[in-house]
């Protein structure tokens, strides 16, 4: 397993680290199998979206502002509630294929750290499973 550590700079992000994670799988010098992206934290998630158009991660962010308003009388009362909310939305992993040592994403796609409650240190877990 590989740590990918991920600095974030801005409250509600999208941060390509498309490259990151296919160095920590070049560096698993697997060649075939599944990658497993994990994101060990509570107020942040990974995804896949497009990475070509810049428009869409800040779309993805203005709609989520949108849907999970930061202050909106939650229970949590450490100011960050929304932030935890979407992060469950979005999710804590994903799997991506790898052939030949490449993840395999489709052409537009990118792999993405989401900050919702940064600016932070954060961190991927990277782990591939040999076929
Ligand atoms: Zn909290």
């Amino acid at each position: 397993m590989l740590e990918v550590p991920v600095k974030s700079s801005e409250r509600n992000q999208l941060i390509d680290v498309t490259e990151l994670v296919q160095v920590a799988v070049s560096k698993s010098k697997a060649k075939d199998g599944i990658c497993v992206i994990y994101c060990p934290h509570t107020t942040a998630a990974v995804t896949i979206n497009e990475s070509a158009d810049p428009a869409v991660v800040r779309d993805i962010l203005s709609k989520l502002r949108g849907l999970v308003p930061h202050d909106a009388g939650y229970s949590h009362t450490e100011g960050n509630a929304d932030a935890h909310i979407k992060s469950a939305l979005v999710g804590n992993s994903r799997i991506v294929l790898v052939k030949g040592g490449k993840l395999i994403l489709g052409q537009w796609e990118g792999l993405f750290l989401c900050e919702f409650d940064g600016p932070r240190s954060r961190k991927l877990l990277v782990s591939v499973l040999k076929e």
